[in-house]
C-alpha cells in the first residue's frame, strides 16, 4: 500500500506541475524536476536493466568475462540514449570464469548439496572428485597437527564451525523463551571461542590453512560462511591454488559435520569447473554530459560496477549502477545541456580496495580539482535516508538548497548531517574525499543488506525493490541537475575534525594508491 502510494504521490504531483502551472504552487515547481519525475515514474527502464545486468550477464568479478562484458553493455547503452561513453583501462587482474559447481552427498545415503565453489578457486579439471568428508581436529597444538596432516590426505576437510542454529537471531527473539534464547547464545559464544582456539592451535593463519591442507593432499577445502540469515551465505575468494575450496549452506554443512562427528563418514562427490583466462585488463565505464557553461567543472554520478560472485550482484552493486545509469538516461533526455559537464563512472574492482575509483583520482587530477560534487550509492536497494556532509564544512549550504528542490517524498525521509566527518572506506565517494573534492553518499534504508544480500549467494535480480530504486534515480538525477546549475562553485573547506584520545585534532584522509595489478603475483 505505501508503495502504490508513494508512486500515486508523484504521479499525482508531477500532473500537479502541468495542471496549477499559473498557481502560486509555480514559484516552487521547477520544469525539469518535473520532467525528471515523470520520466522516472511513466517511462522507467530500471526493471529492463535490471534484468539484462544481473540476468543475462551475471555477477561481475573482477578479471572475469562478465565484467567485460558489463562494461561494454554499459557503453553501447549510453550510445543508445545518445551519451558517449567509453571504457577507461586502469589496470590488470588474474582472469578467472567461473564454470558449474555440483556437490552431491553420496554416503551414507545420497542428497544434491547448495554449494559452490569461491571465486578464483581451482577447479577439479573436468572430473567429479569424490571422497570422505574429516572435520578439522581439535588438536594440542601445532605439533600435533603436524602429525595430523598427513591424515587429510584424499580427504575433503571441514574447516568451518558447525553453527548450532540455523535460524537468525531475529528469529529466536521472536518464538523462543527468554531462557532458551540466552542458553542459545551463550553456548554459541562458547563454541565461536573454542572453534577460534582450534583454528589457532593448527599453527597456520586462516588464509595458511588451506594451503596447508592443499600441500598435505586433501581433496579440497569446505567451509561454511554463515551470513546469519535464512538460506544466506557470503561467498569470497579461495586461497587454495590446485584443489578447490567450496562453501557450502548452513543446513548441508550442518549434516556433513554431524555425521562425520558421529562416525557415520558421509562421502561427497565435487565437480567444479573455473578457468584461468590469463591476464585481463580491469577498467572504468565513464559517461558523459557535456557542460554548455562550465565544461570544465564536473558533477560526478558514481557507483561501482563490479560485484562478487556468489549471487548476481544484484543489491551491491547493481542498484546503485541502475540508479546511475537511469539518472543520466532521464537527465539525457530532458535536460541535455547542463551547464558543467555529468560525468558517470561504473568503477571497476571495488570490492578489492575502491581501486578503481582510486585510480580514477589518480589519474585525473583535472577533473578531480574541478569536481562541483559525487554523489555515490552503494548501499543496497532502499530509497535513500541517510546523508553526511563528510566532513565538508558548507556543504549543508548546497546540498540543503539542492534538496529542497526534491519532491517532498522523497525529500522527507532523508535525515542529513553536518559537517559529518569524512568518510575513510566503504565505497567510493571516500576516494574524491580523500583528495578534497565534495562527494557524498546516498546513503539507504537497509532492507536487510548486511544479512541477506551484501556479498552473499542470495544478492539477486529478486531482492530489488525498483520502487525504492525508482525514487534513487528522480534523487540522483534532481541533485546532478541541480549541482550543474548552481551560480556559485562549492565550497572544499574542511571542518576541523574533532579531537582524538591525545587530544590532537583528527586528520583528513590521505589519497591512497590503487592496486593496478591484483591477484597475479
Ligand atoms: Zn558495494
Amino acid at each position: 500500500m505505501k508503495k502504490i502510494y508513494l508512486l500515486l504521490t508523484l504521479c499525482l504531483s508531477s500532473q500537479a506541475g502541468f495542471v496549477f502551472a499559473q498557481s502560486k504552487d509555480a514559484v516552487a515547481k521547477d520544469p525539469v524536476v518535473e520532467n525528471i519525475v515523470k520520466e522516472a515514474t511513466e517511462n522507467s527502464q530500471l526493471e529492463k536493466l535490471g534484468h539484462e545486468l544481473m540476468d543475462v550477464i551475471g555477477p561481475r568479478l573482477v578479471g572475469s568475462p562478465q565484467m567485460q562484458q558489463a562494461h561494454d553493455w554499459a557503453v553501447a547503452k549510453y550510445k543508445g540514449w545518445g551519451i558517449s561513453a567509453k571504457n577507461e583501462k586502469w589496470g590488470e587482474w588474474r582472469g578467472w570464469e567461473r564454470g558449474v559447481s555440483h556437490i552431491d552427498m553420496v554416503a551414507p545415503r545420497v542428497k544434491s548439496l547448495e554449494g559452490m565453489q569461491l571465486a578464483w578457486s581451482p577447479g577439479t579439471n573436468g572430473k567429479t572428485v569424490t571422497a570422505d568428508v574429516v572435520i578439522l581436529p581439535d588438536v594440542a597444538d601445532s605439533v600435533a597437527f603436524q602429525k595430523w596432516l598427513p591424515t587429510a590426505k584424499g580427504k575433503f576437510v571441514l574447516i568451518s564451525m558447525n553453527q548450532p542454529t540455523g535460524r537468525p537471531d531475529y528469529n529466536w527473539q521472536e518464538f523462543a523463551t527468554k531462557e532458551s534464547f540466552e542458553k542459545m547464545k551463550k553456548d554459541r559464544d562458547a563454541q565461536t571461542d573454542a572453534w577460534a582456539n582450534r583454528l589457532k592451535k593448527t599453527g597456520y593463519t586462516s588464509r595458511a590453512l588451506p594451503l596447508a591442507l592443499e600441500k598435505a593432499g586433501a581433496a579440497g577445502v569446505v567451509m561454511s560462511y554463515w551470513s546469519k540469515g535464512f538460506g544466506a551465505n557470503k561467498i569470497f575468494g579461495a586461497y587454495t591454488k590446485a584443489i578447490p575450496t567450496v562453501d557450502i549452506s548452513l543446513e548441508d554443512y550442518g549434516l556433513l559435520y554431524r555425521l562425520a562427528e558421529s562416525g557415520h563418514t558421509p562421502k561427497i562427490s565435487v565437480r567444479a569447473d573455473a578457468k584461468e583466462t590469463g591476464i585481463s585488463q580491469t577498467f572504468n565505464t565513464v559517461g558523459e554530459i557535456k557542460g554548455t557553461e562550465k565544461p570544465n567543472e564536473y558533477v560526478i554520478l558514481s557507483a561501482h560496477f563490479d560485484s562478487w560472485d556468489g549471487g548476481s550482484g544484484a543489491t551491491d552493486n547493481g542498484t546503485g549502477t541502475l540508479v546511475m545509469m537511469e539518472a543520466m538516461r532521464i537527465l539525457k533526455k530532458v535536460y541535455p545541456n547542463p551547464k558543467r559537464t555529468i560525468l558517470v563512472g561504473h568503477w571497476g574492482s571495488e570490492e578489492q580496495g575502491l581501486n578503481g575509483s582510486r585510480a580514477f583520482v589518480e589519474d585525473h587530477p583535472e577533473i578531480v580539482q574541478n569536481i562541483q560534487a559525487v554523489f555515490n550509492q552503494d548501499n543496497g536497494t532502499g530509497r535513500v535516508v541517510n546523508l553526511s556532509g563528510q566532513g565538508f564544512l558548507n556543504a549543508y549550504e548546497y546540498l540543503g538548497r539542492w534538496l529542497s528542490k526534491v519532491p517532498e517524498p522523497i525529500r522527507t525521509p532523508i535525515q542529513t548531517s553536518f559537517p559529518g566527518a569524512p568518510g575513510t572506506g566503504g565505497s567510493d565517494f571516500a576516494s574524491f574525499v580523500a583528495a578534497g573534492a565534495p562527494a557524498f553518499s546516498l546513503s539507504s534504508l537497509n532492507w536487510s543488506y548486511g544479512t541477506y544480500t551484501w556479498h552473499t549467494n542470495r544478492d539477486t535480480y529478486d531482492k530489488i525493490v525498483f520502487d525504492d530504486v525508482r525514487s534513487n534515480a528522480i534523487l540522483a538525477a534532481i541533485l546532478a541537475y541541480q549541482a550543474s546549475e548552481d551560480p556559485a562553485k562549492t565550497s572544499r573547506d574542511k571542518s576541523i575534525l574533532p579531537l582524538d584520545a591525545k587530544g590532537v585534532p583528527g586528520a583528513w584522509p590521505e589519497p591512497r594508491k590503487p592496486t593496478r595489478r591484483g591477484g597475479l603475483d
